[in-house]
């Protein structure tokens, strides 16, 4: 396999940018194809020709031919999904089975986005007697997506599908550690034969001078970005020039609160997907195991069996229960994060590398020092903590003591109690007794530094909307 991907521009494959930078598969070390990383000036380009289609005025006001194309595309993903897939796990290291599960849920999403395109209604208001207020939606414009490597296809469909049935054009970036993923996807995209060149745009890039020039640009009007709580940050900072509109999906750190009414076995099987999941690189993956003290041996016990029968290997062997990380780099950076787990903590099952590849097997760690940057901090890996409490006031205290608020899990079987923690948690996502289901309905966003906004169901398409009042005055029009 060696490809090259291309940034596309006002319906053209362009192939100009800086030193070709390579696609490595992180299972083997392979080299997968190229691309050409673009720069702030094709950038700025892409966003006046998504500006120019936008004032044309044909895409905003035609939900019909907005909702055919997001048919259209979810049919052209389908029938690339096994060519998709693969792409997916060479660049990313995950599943296959990870990689079609994002690949449909891209489907579907588009599928869902299409139908609400062609139901996207105002409202009216007599304010004084027979005097008329029109509450019009209409789209905000140009919308820049800037995509993380963690979900190429779900967390690109999941802006981009509600961006265009809003009736916005875009300009998109990917991640350098995925652009041939991202290259077939935009395939996908130009064979939509009703799809107005300049409605959909994209520029490839390995740093961030892409990204800047999109944050900053006058010609963009709302950025939809899914990434880091410390990407998030300078993306706010920068649009504050321009005082854009930023959806903000961020980082996580998920607590997973299993109570001593709980189904242990459930829990068990629940918590080792919804930790491992993409290597446990998910920003809604079970990050901290909060076990009431009663069943704190037993789920211990437990979990580290579960986790530590997991086959860890490359995701295209269907043997493999979990796959690689995105890179040599992550999987030192995260050994580093092991080390120091054992040393402030207790360890209870040590994740350690395979012979090669970015592999690294899960790890559990016991730890009571909720400051500890272990617990604080999004660690973006196969790396567990398992912490105790005594009562419910002290597991939603220790629930909500991170930064983060992106999701939770409850793991009970009295309902009181799980609407009760529901509440309580400071979340935009509460599982009870499951962990890491998410639908192109539901939506799915952020507390505190884990965003702003939502993604997903009705609410995804607010960030992509503006509300026109228009006052009719009787008998003056
Ligand atoms: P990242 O923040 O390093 O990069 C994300 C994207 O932002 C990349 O395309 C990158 O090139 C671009 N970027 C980096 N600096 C930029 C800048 N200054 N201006 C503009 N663009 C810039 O994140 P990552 O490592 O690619 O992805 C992992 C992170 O994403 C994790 O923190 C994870 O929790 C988060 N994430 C969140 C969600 C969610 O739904 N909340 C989903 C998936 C991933």
């Amino acid at each position: 396999m060696s490809q090259i991907a291309r940034h596309y521009i006002g319906g053209v494959w362009r192939n100009d940018g800086g030193a070709p930078d390579i696609s490595v598969n992180p299972a083997d070390g392979t080299d997968l194809g190229t691309f050409l990383p673009g720069y702030a000036r094709l950038a700025d380009e892409a966003a006046e020709v998504a500006k120019a289609a936008f004032e044309e005025g044909v895409w905003a006001s035609s939900p019909r031919l907005r909702a055919q194309v997001l048919l259209d595309f979810a049919d052209k993903l389908e029938a690339a999904k096994d060519e998709i897939a693969d792409l997916v796990v060479a660049e990313n290291g995950k599943l296959r089975a990870e990689a079609m599960g994002e690949t449909m849920a891209g489907v579907s999403e588009s599928r869902y986005y299409a139908g609400l395109a062609r139901n996207i209604r105002g409202s009216m208001q007599e304010v004084m007697p027979g005097q008329l207020s029109l509450f019009h939606r209409e789209a905000a414009g140009v919308a820049g997506i800037i995509v993380p490597w963690n979900a190429p296809v779900t967390l690109l469909v999941r802006s981009l599908a509600p961006t265009l049935a809003a009736g916005c054009t875009v300009v998109i970036k990917p991640a350098a550690q995925t652009p041939l993923t991202h290259a077939r996807i935009m395939e996908c995209l130009a064979d939509c034969p009703n799809l107005p060149p300049g409605v959909v745009n994209s520029v490839n890039e390995n740093g961030i001078e892409v990204g800047q020039a999109m944050v900053a640009s006058a010609d963009i009007d709302v950025i939809s970005f899914t990434g880091s709580s410390a990407t998030g940050r300078k993306i706010m900072e920068g649009a504050a020039g321009t005082l854009k509109r930023v959806g903000l999906e961020l980082g996580g750190k998920a607590p997973a609160l299993i109570f001593g009414d709980a189904d242990l076995d459930l829990a068990a099987k629940q918590l080792t997907h919804g930790s491992l999941a993409i290597a446990g690189q998910m920003c809604a993956a079970a990050a901290r195991y909060l076990v009431h003290e009663s069943v704190a041996e037993a789920f211990g016990a437990r979990m580290t069996a579960a986790l530590g029968a997991v086959r860890v290997g490359p995701g295209a062997n269907p043997d493999s229960q979990m796959g690689a990380l995105i890179d040599r780099d992550n999987q030192a950076r995260l050994m580093r994060l092991v080390e120091q787990a054992g040393d402030e903590g207790r360890m209870m099952l040590k994740g350690a590398p395979l012979d090669q590849g970015a592999f690294l097997t899960p790890t559990l760690f016991a730890i009571d020092d909720l400051t500890s940057p272990l617990v604080q901090e999004e660690l973006f890996g196969p790396i567990v903590s398992f912490e105790t409490f005594a009562d419910e006031a002290e597991a939603v205290a220790k629930a909500n003591a991170t930064p983060y608020g992106l999701a939770a899990s409850v793991f009970t079987t009295d309902v009181s109690r799980a609407m009760r923690m529901s509440r309580a948690i400071r979340a935009g996502t509460v599982w009870v007794n499951a962990h890491l289901r998410l639908f192109a309905e539901a939506e799915t966003g952020g507390y505190g530094q884990s965003g702003l906004g939502r993604l997903h169901g009705v609410e995804g398409l607010h960030d992509f909307l503006e509300t026109k009042h228009i006052f009719l005055e009787p008998g003056r029009v």
